[in-house]
């Protein structure tokens, strides 16, 4: 009625049933687990067929419009503990399956050592998506345009992925093989995302949006140099978050990139843009290579006009 959606509410008992689980509805099941071990027997249980709740940020922005979809078994992660908290290691930092983008704003470490992760984490949404968003429902997601992501990889992070056949570790650059297609098997949680400490002298995340906040990307850009050598992440340009491959290589070789439209042409191997409600490929394709160019510049003396003059 006068464009109003259905009210789709059910009515919401609670009964306790296995595992402590919760009820809610006919169709819908949430089941509350409060160990990764207990989350890991549930979801082995449910034979693929359950869906874990994060911060929910992603979840439920589908959740009115597709109701019958949203029937079926639902883990919701956040009385698992375990899973929370950020720790400094000797060697990484180590996120937590439900660490959030603002427990990272507000670690002042975080600022110091990884100034990118911060960067990043303060483009996403705005503060209240901020507090619920969590880095892992970021990776899981899988969108292309995905902000925590691209500094994440940036800095060659590793997930550890758990289930009941135990542990499995992958680089996030090695995770994604499409769009929204990911090494990730229905029965596997994201329990921990791993970030090398290795210290980089440049890092930065550039995003181009409509606004400053609220806006998702319609290119995003991460960079970094360490002794690995640079990393260049791009959003928004392919069908999953990507290293520019291409770009990092010239950039270790030195090539000399006299002009932006030198970026524009070693990315043509990197990313593979399209139209859509956001921007359009052209756009995104040369905005990726100036916003590049511009960064570069004044960090390399083989980018820039007179650095290709002979
Ligand atoms: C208004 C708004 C603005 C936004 N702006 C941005 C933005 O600027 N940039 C951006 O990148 N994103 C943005 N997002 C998207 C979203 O906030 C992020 O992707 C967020 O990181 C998702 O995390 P979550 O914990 O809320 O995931 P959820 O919604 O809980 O889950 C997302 C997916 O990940 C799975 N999942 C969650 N946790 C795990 C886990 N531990 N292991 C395995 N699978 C898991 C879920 O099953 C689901 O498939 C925005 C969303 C909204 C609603």
């Amino acid at each position: 009625m006068h464009g109003l959606r259905r009210d789709y509410r059910r009515p919401c008992g609670c009964d306790r049933g296995r595992f402590g689980a919760q009820e809610r509805g006919r169709g819908v099941k949430v089941l509350t687990p409060s160990t990764v071990q207990e989350a890991a027997a549930m979801l082995s249980e449910a034979g693929g067929q359950a869906t874990l709740l994060g911060g929910t940020t992603d979840l439920f922005v589908h959740w009115p419009e597709r109701m019958l979809d949203a029937d079926g078994v639902f883990i919701d992660l956040s009385g698992v503990g375990a899973l929370r908290a950020h720790r400094w290691e000797d060697e990484a930092l180590v996120l937590g399956g439900l660490t959030t983008f603002w427990d990272i704003i507000q670690d002042e470490r975080a600022d110091r050592e990884m100034p990118v992760l911060v960067q990043a984490a303060r483009t996403v949404g705005a503060v209240q998506i901020q507090t619920r968003g969590t880095w892992a429902g970021n990776i899981a997601n899988a969108s292309p345009a995905a902000d925590g992501v691209a500094a994440l990889m940036v800095r060659d992070a590793v997930v550890e992925l758990t289930s009941c056949d135990g542990i499995e570790t992958i680089r996030l650059d090695e995770f994604y093989l499409g769009y929204k297609q990911m090494r990730l098997r229905r029965d596997q949680i994201i329990t921990s995302i791993r970030v090398p400490r290795q210290s980089c002298s440049v890092e930065r995340f550039i995003k181009v949006g409509t606004r400053q906040a609220q806006a998702i990307s319609k290119i995003g850009v991460a960079i970094a140099q360490s002794q690995a050598g640079w990393r260049i992440v791009a959003n928004s340009v392919a069908p999953a978050v990507c290293r520019c491959r291409t770009v990092e290589r010239a950039l270790d070789d030195r090539v000399p990139l006299p002009h932006v439209d030198a970026l524009v042409e070693l990315l043509g191997s990197d990313v593979s843009p399209i139209d859509d409600i956001r921007s359009t490929a052209a756009y995104r394709r040369g905005v990726l290579a100036r916003v590049l160019y511009h960064e570069l510049a004044p960090l390399c003396e083989w980018v820039g006009p007179q650095r290709g003059a002979s």
